[in-house]
């Protein structure tokens, strides 16, 4: 598919995001490596080249990114290395040593860069695909509560759809996601989430698995990796339940599905960001049923077949308040049944 947000080819299918891996951050022999101090400003306002493979090391990177920063003014003297913001790199996974960046491997997320200096950031720096400046608060929904408002981050040049990978058994998801207007969640050792999902939906497989706040479907695409026959993705907030959408496509192997229908529009929800009553945005046809809806979880049940006894996911992203979180599941208990757990 087209990138909803630059046009270009920044969303690939799983196996070839997959296929790719094993040398996209490794150097060549010729590459260079020198680390540098994150938390001194640069000693001297200069950079490496990238080598002739391409690829450069990650602080190299932010030392080009530093020296711009500082002719722009974003930056000052005395800001540390690390002040030039948050690198995520495409495709996100836990590294076991810095990488060497081949070209638009990087989301910049940066409190301090500036329009001006963010387009010279795209043009200058081959590595970057994308630049973010951040505000404060995590983009998105901060709270189940009707009226909540929305935040998001803002992308000033380039595209910042960029992936996760996410290991289920012993497949390895690919979730892609707008940097800007999805939180950005890094992921604990050994994936909890995904392993509380395992156990609750597996012998006997459950027939139905509800991920109830899917942000960009992690959940519900792991339920269905593993087998489970119908598959409901909801989330309240486009971005959200536009992303879900798209990752069915982009792991479409893992599952027992023919066709992916995506029934909405990226601009065109942008629009309405928030919606109450769900909406459906996508739909798949073949022996596994995923289906997509945009909409508060707390209407879903109107779209969930009767006595099926689901095991959902309730993800939100309230969940210190013990009281709220248990009057929630109570509440979910008794209209929609079957078992229904925080992950
Ligand atoms: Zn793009
Ligand atoms: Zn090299």
């Amino acid at each position: 598919m087209d990138c909803p947000v630059c046009g270009g080819d920044c969303v690939r299918p799983a196996h070839e995001v997959l296929a790719a891996l094993p040398t996209r951050f490794f150097p060549c022999p010729s590459c260079r490596m020198q680390v540098l101090d994150k938390r001194a400003p640069l000693p001297v306002l200069t950079y490496p080249e990238p080598c002739s493979c391409g690829k450069r090391f990650i602080d190299g990177v932010f030392a080009h990114l530093y020296v711009i920063m500082r002719e722009e003014g974003d930056l000052t003297r005395d800001d540390p290395l690390i002040a030039v913001g948050s690198p995520l790199v495409h495709p996100g996974f836990a590294m076991d040593r810095p990488p060497f960046l081949p070209e638009k491997s990087l989301v910049l997320l940066s409190g301090k860069v500036t329009e001006k200096t963010a387009r010279r950031i795209a043009a200058e720096v081959p590595e970057v695909q994308g630049v973010v400046q951040t505000s404060p608060g995590i983009p998105g929904l901060a709270s189940h509560e009707p009226g909540a408002v929305p935040r998001s981050h803002t992308l000033l040049a380039g595209c910042d759809v960029r992936a996760d990978l996410v290991p289920v058994g012993e497949q390895t998801l690919v979730v892609y996601k707008q940097q800007s207007v999805i939180h950005v969640e890094f992921p604990r050792a050994g994936y909890p989430k995904i392993r509380s999902v395992a156990a609750r939906v597996g012998k006997p497989l459950a027939p139905l698995f509800v991920d109830a706040c899917s942000g960009p479907g992690t959940l519900g695409l792991a339920a269905a990796s593993l087998g489970v026959p119908h598959v409901i993705l909801n989330d309240a907030w486009y971005a959200a339940a536009f992303w879900s959408a798209v990752n069915i496509g982009v792991n479409r192997r893992y599952f027992a599905v023919d066709d992916v229908k995506i029934c909405a529009q990226y601009a065109k929800m942008a629009a309405c960001p928030v919606l109450r009553v769900p909406e459906k945005v996508a739909e798949t046809r073949g022996r596994q049923v995923l289906e997509v809806y945009q909409g508060d979880f707390q209407n879903l049940v109107s779209v969930i077949p009767r006595d099926t006894g689901p095991v959902t996911a309730l993800d939100i992203f309230d969940k210190q308040d013990q009281g709220v979180v248990s009057a929630l599941l109570r509440d979910w208990q008794s209209r929609v049944g079957g078992s229904v757990f925080v992950p």
